[in-house]
Order: C-alpha cells, then sequence, then structure tokens
C-alpha cells in the first residue's frame, strides 16, 4: 500500500534533525495545517554517542545551545523546561555551569524525542533515496525512502516532497587497522561497550595505548586512569603537544548562525584558510579542565614514585600488530626521525570520524543534483542541495557543510537555528527569499 506523501522526511534522529523535529512540532502545535513529517531512526531507541557516555565529561557548549533556545527561548523542547519538568532546576542553577554533563545532556535528548514519538520512527534503516518519476517522466516532484524496519524484518518506504539527511558520521580507523573485530582494537566511538567487557579486573595493571591528540583522546585516557588505577595509559599522537580548545569569546563568535552568512560569501580559498586559522577551536584540541585533570593525576603519581600516564608526542601510527597476548603498535617518531614500538592490552583509536557517509543514500538521484569539480554537492546558504531543472523535490543536509558553511556545521552549536532555516526553506519550497524567515515568525505569531 503507497501511503500519502509526507511534506519532509528526515533520516537519521540525532541532534540535528531532532532539532528540525521541535520546530516542526511547534508549528504544527500552533498551525492547524498538514505539515506531515516523519523522522526515520536507525537505533532502535535514541542514542547521543553511547560508546563515550562517561560519567562526569562535560557537553562542550553552553546549555543555551540545545535544540530550541536560540531559535526560541519559549520553547516547550528548551532544556531549562526540561530541567524545570524533572524538577531540578533550583538544583541545577546552584552548580554555576552553563555546561552539564553529557549523560545529562543526553536525558535531555532522550526526553525531548520521548514528546515526539508521533513524528518518529526507530529501528527504521534508510538504505537509498529514489525519485519518483511524474508528468511522463519528466520531472521529480517526491522522493521514495526506502528503509528496512528491524523489527519487523522487512522493507519498506515512504515519499515526501523534502528529505533532510542527518546520519552524522563513521568511525574512522586508520588504514593500518584490518582487524575492526577484534576487542582490543577500539575506537572511541565503541569505548565504552567494549572496554568493561574485555578488561573485567579493575586492579589488573593493563597497558592501554589511546592514539589521539583531541576531545575524545584526552577523555578516553582518564576515563581509563579512573577506571583501573593500576593501569599505564600511553597518549601517543603526532603533534609536539597537547592543545587546549580555544573557546574564548570572540572564537566562539564564528559558531553563531550570523558567521555562517559571513563564512558562506568567502572564496574558495579564503574558506580553506579560515577553516585552518579555526582549526584550535574544534581539531586536536583538549578542554583546558581536562588537561589540567591529567596533569594533576601525573603530578600525583610522579609524588607516589609511579608512571602510569605517559604523554608520548611526534608518534605516528605506522602499524597494529596482534597475537594471541599482546597488541603491538608501531610508531613513526616524527621529531627523532626513528621508529618506535610499544606492545600494550589494547589500543585505543580516538581518530575521528569521517562524514561523507550519507552520499551513498544519494546514488539514485545523482545526476539530479548539482555536484562542483571535486565531485561535491553544492550547497545553498539554506543548506538544500542544488538541483538540476528535472529535481522538484528538496535534499538538505545538515552536519556535512563544513567547507563551504564553516566550523559550527558539525557541532551542536547552531542546530536550533540552522533547523529553523531548513523549515523557512521547506515551507517556501526550497525557495531561499530574503527575510522569508520573517514569514514564518508572522504565521507563528498571528496564529
Ligand atoms: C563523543 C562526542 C561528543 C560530542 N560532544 C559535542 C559537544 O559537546 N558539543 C558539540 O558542539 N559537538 C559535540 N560533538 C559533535 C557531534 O557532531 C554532535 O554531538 C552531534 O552528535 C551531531 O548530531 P547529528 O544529529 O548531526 O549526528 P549524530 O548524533 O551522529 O546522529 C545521527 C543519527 O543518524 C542515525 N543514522 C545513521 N545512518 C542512518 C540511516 N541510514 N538510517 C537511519 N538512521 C541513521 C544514527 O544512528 C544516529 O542516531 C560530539 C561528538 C562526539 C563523538
Amino acid at each position: 500500500m503507497i501511503e500519502k506523501p509526507l511534506k519532509a522526511v528526515g533520516v537519521g534522529l540525532g541532534p540535528s534533525n531532532l532539532a528540525l523535529a521541535t520546530a516542526i512540532e511547534e508549528r504544527n502545535l500552533k498551525i492547524k495545517d498538514n505539515f506531515d513529517c516523519l523522522f526515520l531512526e536507525s537505533n532502535r531507541n535514541f542514542q547521543w554517542h553511547p560508546g563515550m557516555l562517561i560519567p562526569g565529561m562535560q557537553l562542550q557548549v553552553p546549555f543555551f545551545r540545545d535544540l530550541a533556545t536560540v531559535r526560541n527561548p519559549q520553547s516547550p523542547f528548551t532544556f531549562l523546561n526540561y530541567l524545570k519538568s524533572k524538577n531540578r532546576l533550583d538544583q541545577f542553577i546552584n552548580l554555576r555551569t552553563f555546561y552539564p554533563s553529557r549523560v545529562e545532556y543526553h536525558d535531555y535528548l532522550t526526553w525531548v524525542c520521548e514528546r515526539l514519538s508521533h513524528i518518529t520512527k526507530f529501528g527504521c534503516k534508510v538504505k537509498s533515496i529514489s525519485p519518483v518519476w511524474e508528468e511522463n517522466h519528466r520531472i521529480i516532484k517526491k522522493l521514495k525512502i526506502n528503509y528496512v524496519d528491524k523489527k519487523h524484518k522487512n522493507t519498506k518506504s515512504c515519499i515526501a516532497e523534502n528529505v533532510i539527511i542527518s546520519v552524522g558520521g563513521e568511525p574512522y580507523f586508520p588504514p593500518c587497522v584490518n582487524d575492526f573485530e577484534d576487542d582490543r582494537i577500539v575506537h572511541t566511538s565503541s569505548l565504552l561497550k567494549k572496554i568493561p567487557n574485555r578488561f573485567v579486573q579493575s586492579f589488573e595493571n593493563y597497558h592501554f595505548i589511546v592514539i589521539g591528540s583531541g576531545q575524545s583522546a584526552g577523555e578516553a585516557a582518564y576515563y581509563l586512569l579512573k577506571q583501573y588505577p593500576n593501569a599505564r595509559v600511553s597518549l601517543c599522537f603526532r603533534n609536539y603537544s597537547l592543545h587546549a580548545i580555544d573557546n574564548s569569546p570572540f572564537v566562539n563568535l564564528v559558531y553563531h548562525q550570523s558567521a555562517v552568512d559571513s563564512f558562506y560569501k568567502l572564496s574558495n580559498p579564503l574558506k580553506i584558510k579560515a577553516l585552518h586559522d579555526l582549526r584550535t577551536s574544534n581539531y586536536s584540541v583538549v578542554d583546558l579542565n581536562l588537561l589540567n585533570d591529567l596533569f594533576k593525576e601525573q603530578y600525583l603519581d610522579l609524588f607516589q614514585g609511579k608512571e602510569r600516564l605517559k604523554i608520548c608526542p611526534g608518534l605516528n601510527l605506522e602499524n597494529i600488530m596482534l597475537t594471541n597476548s599482546i597488541v603491538q603498535v608501531d610508531f613513526k617518531d616524527i621529531y627523532n626521525e626513528s621508529t618506535e614500538t610499544m606492545k600494550g592490552d589494547a589500543v585505543i583509536l580516538a581518530t575521528g570520524y569521517v562524514q561523507d557517509n550519507y552520499s551513498k543514500l544519494l546514488d539514485e538521484l545523482n545526476e539530479h543534483l548539482k555536484k562542483n569539480d571535486d565531485g561535491e554537492y553544492l550547497v545553498s546558504k539554506n543548506y538544500q542541495i542544488q538541483k538540476e531543472k528535472s529535481m522538484h523535490a528538496n535534499v538538505y543536509l545538515q552536519g556535512y557543510c563544513e567547507s563551504t558553511h564553516g566550523p559550527s556545521d558539525s557541532t551542536l552549536a547552531i542546530m536550533s537555528t540552522r533547523a529553523e532555516l531548513i523549515l523557512e526553506a521547506i515551507l517556501n519550497d526550497g525557495c531561499s527569499i530574503k527575510n522569508n524567515l520573517k514569514i514564518v515568525r508572522k504565521e507563528l505569531n498571528e496564529a
């Protein structure tokens, strides 16, 4: 049975599409027309990076940058409203922080999700998006979203005029890793799933080799030191030193939605330069408080004549070898122009994510979507992929536009306002008319 076409289908339900779902829901509560939408999520329940939900670790953006506040501080879906409804607002205020723990933020996102169950479907993995031809095979007015329903173990589809893809990234494994299944090679995305299962003796003197110099590497090292008081942790990375995140106020201005406009206007070479200049605001950097905590651990050990945390700069990963009893990791020592071999019980890869996994979903639409000379989709300022004349349906991207829209795109920083812009574009049938946002706001105010 072919179901009624929907106005919009969101593929993936992480924070990005959840922010869009709240914007649509708020509109639907005020304006009684038919903005039918559905959000499909592969997981069977809501999850936000569960492998890294390390107790005590904090959100890296202020809670004001939640799913709704910057878009509409009066939204029922704000973090503050969540706290109020959980009867923790007073106590949270006493914490005197803008940065809740990630565990609490995960609970907030789950709470929002529960309120949107009528427009979400879990356990549904989208496999492809295909064209629905009309007018004698001349025009694609709608898209067919094909997915596997994990619960019913069958393939299903739905039809929509607009598709918003926010499927996140996929763990990046360096080319030398060829055994992904072994539970001694752990990407940080599955840290809490694999490590406690394999390493069950808390007081054993394991040796963990952590590779990376970003926030996840710092968090993984700290977690291992706390969880295994007798373990050794070698933190290995290419840079000359560990660096703190630059989240000072002027740099943070770049993470506002208004900064996306200025970034979008830059020429490509200047975009590359700006992203390079801003690298220390997001990549290969660790929160200063966490760096201080790691340093304190190291100092306390020194005082007790121990060396549990070893910081190993200048090491480029070359090879990982597994035997029954050990994991051997070979590095090139960049600054000493030599090689270094380490033997340990597990290697933890804090090597980040690749963000191009979404494109395979669009294979069947390829000739109807515009690309640049490098084969990348051309994306308008309103996050819509530019299209050929044959294509009347619209595809929007969230989280894949860093090179065109600036460094905030792959973070939580602009979620609520980006969702508002996409909703505006959908309501205006994909056109980006200047000041159209005013139309959406007027609609909401008049309702
Ligand atoms: C450990 C960690 C902590 C972070 N903390 C911060 C932070 O504090 N501040 C910040 O600004 N950024 C942070 N980030 C950056 C991160 O990009 C954002 O936190 C956020 O998760 C991005 O949301 P998203 O919805 O775009 O993607 P994701 O959260 O990755 O969600 C994508 C969803 O799509 C689903 N999916 C994938 N494929 C399919 C498919 N084919 N069909 C259906 N569903 C699919 C996935 O299961 C997933 O639920 C962090 C990243 C990590 C890894």
